[in-house]
């Protein structure tokens, strides 16, 4: 079975990400307009028809953008929890009821051949969750905004064969940045974003050889650069003794433009 993954914009602009067998894909988040996400899957021969179903992380706008249309105009459900639900229904967020799915923390569920679990974040949204995803022999999980790896989420991203996770931000660009003093805590404490060390020396605690890709995701636009996230994570392993053989590949995933497709499986 084939299985591939791609990026198709990541970062407080707007997420969303497509994971997908030669039948079937979902969506994780849908931050970005239902056009461009139509758009970005036709140009990869992908079609909105084989979509059946979007997973959501939580509530801000860079992740749930698009949702209100993207249901509308598709016939496929979207799954949160409870909560999240209750955080994303605004007079203004009108999705309708028929397309709504309510999933629970850590009990599995079925979208299509996906395999899927729900686990909570740290992150500053009425509740934030990453999802663990099985597709035949293969793990993905996604975790995008969280402010540090809880002992909830650990073991659902040590699982992973492949792995997004955020480096959100440089430590020294966000310090002396020009953001006021509010927003730098925020982005810097426990439910804020992981910074490129956070995750570099996460990164180095867990890998495997299980862990065969480690997408990095949600770079900050003013407060990061790719090569600042792979210069820190490529330092902090090999202060670890970490040597890289081409396995775990790794990837930046692009602010506004789809990444190329990983195959998972060919
Ligand atoms: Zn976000
Ligand atoms: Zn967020």
């Amino acid at each position: 079975m084939k299985l591939n993954f791609c990026s198709l914009s990541s970062g407080s602009s707007g997420n969303c990400y497509y994971l997908g067998n030669e039948f079937h894909g979902i969506l994780i988040d849908a931050g970005i307009s239902a056009t461009s996400i139509r758009k970005f899957l036709k140009n990869m021969d992908i079609s909105m028809q084989t979509i059946m179903g979007v997973l959501i992380t939580h509530n801000h706008i860079d992740h749930i953008r698009g949702l209100e249309v993207l249901t509308r105009k598709n016939n496929f459900p979207a799954f949160t929890t409870h909560k999240i639900w209750n955080s994303i229904l605004t007079p203004q967020k009108n999705i309708s009821r028929d397309s709504m799915r309510e999933i629970f923390l850590m009990q599995k569920f079925h979208v299509a051949d996906f395999d899927i679990e729900a686990f909570p974040v740290c992150h500053d949204a009425p509740e934030t969750i990453g999802f663990h995803i099985c597709a035949g022999d293969k793990k993905i999980t996604i975790v995008t905004d969280l402010g540090h790896i809880c002992q909830t989420a650990a073991p659902y991203i040590k699982a992973a064969n492949l792995l997004v996770i955020e480096s959100n931000y440089d430590e020294q660009m966000l310090v002396n940045g020009r953001y006021p003093h509010y927003l730098k805590a925020r982005i810097q404490s426990d439910h804020g974003h992981l910074g490129n060390h956070q995750t570099a020396a996460f990164l180095a605690d867990i890998i495997s050889d299980n862990l065969s890709d480690i997408c990095l995701a949600h770079l900050s636009i003013n407060n990061n650069t790719p090569e600042l996230v792979l210069q820190t994570l490529y330092q902090t392993f090999s202060e670890r003794g970490i040597m890289l053989n081409g396995q775990p590949r790794i990837s930046i995933l692009n602010r506004n433009i789809p990444t190329k497709m990983i195959k998972l499986t060919e």
